[in-house]
């Protein structure tokens, strides 16, 4: 042991995180303060979760409904400021206790989704903040909606579903320089007026808060590697 309480190791983390964040975006003249940090926390133990809570952390990504839905239940009411981000795929049969559990879904990415989450805002009377997930590399294996399809999916989501889409997210594909996915990422979010762009994992959130990341999803530079991997 170090002697050095969870908490506090948590927190010098969390401010080491975001000074790295303050001065890449102050290297490229942006206010920090328009870039949030999204700590994501998929499969990490829950103290590390409390810790970051007392660390003042609010803002947290999970990837599993059902996982954040267990974690998350028992510690919202004692936080009234949590903001809860879906950054994994979501099924539509699982859309209602999406809606019911998270304040921003990042990860519509089709049609029979988007009415899905449609007919659970009308059922629950919540409408959480949406982000239409881009297929930035066009691989067939990952999930998001094709670059040159962005603007017929946003516009069919707003007017056919009524939904509110505020923003974008992509993952980069693995061994490929991130720069041009988060460029081209941020062209499409200013060409259709969507304010939010999610991008930026560890390994390279300071290069997406250069490129206009308003906010960058951090895990394990955060809480450490996740168990089991
Ligand atoms: C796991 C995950 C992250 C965080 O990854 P780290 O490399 O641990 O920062 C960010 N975004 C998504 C979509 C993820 O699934």
């Amino acid at each position: 042991m170090n002697g050095v309480s969870p908490p506090a190791s948590v927190a010098r983390a969390r401010d080491d995180i975001l000074a790295r964040i303050a001065a890449a975006a102050a290297s490229v003249n942006r206010d920090p303060s328009t870039v949030h940090l999204t700590a994501v926390s998929k499969l990490q133990p829950d103290e590390a979760v409390d810790a970051m809570l007392a660390a003042g952390q609010r803002r947290f990504g999970e990837n599993r409904v059902q996982e954040a839905t267990r974690r998350w239940t028992p510690r919202r009411s004692g936080y009234p400021d949590l903001e809860l981000r879906l950054i994994g795929p979501l099924q539509t049969n699982k859309a209602k206790d999406a809606v019911s559990m998270f304040d921003v879904i990042e990860t519509l990415d089709r049609e029979r989704l988007a009415a899905s989450i449609a007919d659970a805002c009308a059922k629950l009377g919540r409408r959480p903040q949406l982000l239409v997930q881009v297929n930035t590399g066009e691989e067939i294996q990952k999930a998001g909606v094709p670059p040159r399809d962005v603007d017929a999916f946003v516009r069919r989501a707003r007017e056919t579903f009524g939904l509110k889409v505020s923003g974008v997210m992509c993952i980069p594909p693995v061994g490929e320089p991130a720069g041009p996915h988060f460029a081209l990422l941020a062209n499409i979010s200013r060409r259709h007026g969507l304010e939010v762009i999610s991008m930026g994992m560890s390994a390279d959130f300071e290069l997406a808060v250069r490129f206009g990341a308003t906010h960058v999803r951090v895990g394990s530079a955060l809480f450490g590697a996740r168990p089991g991997t």
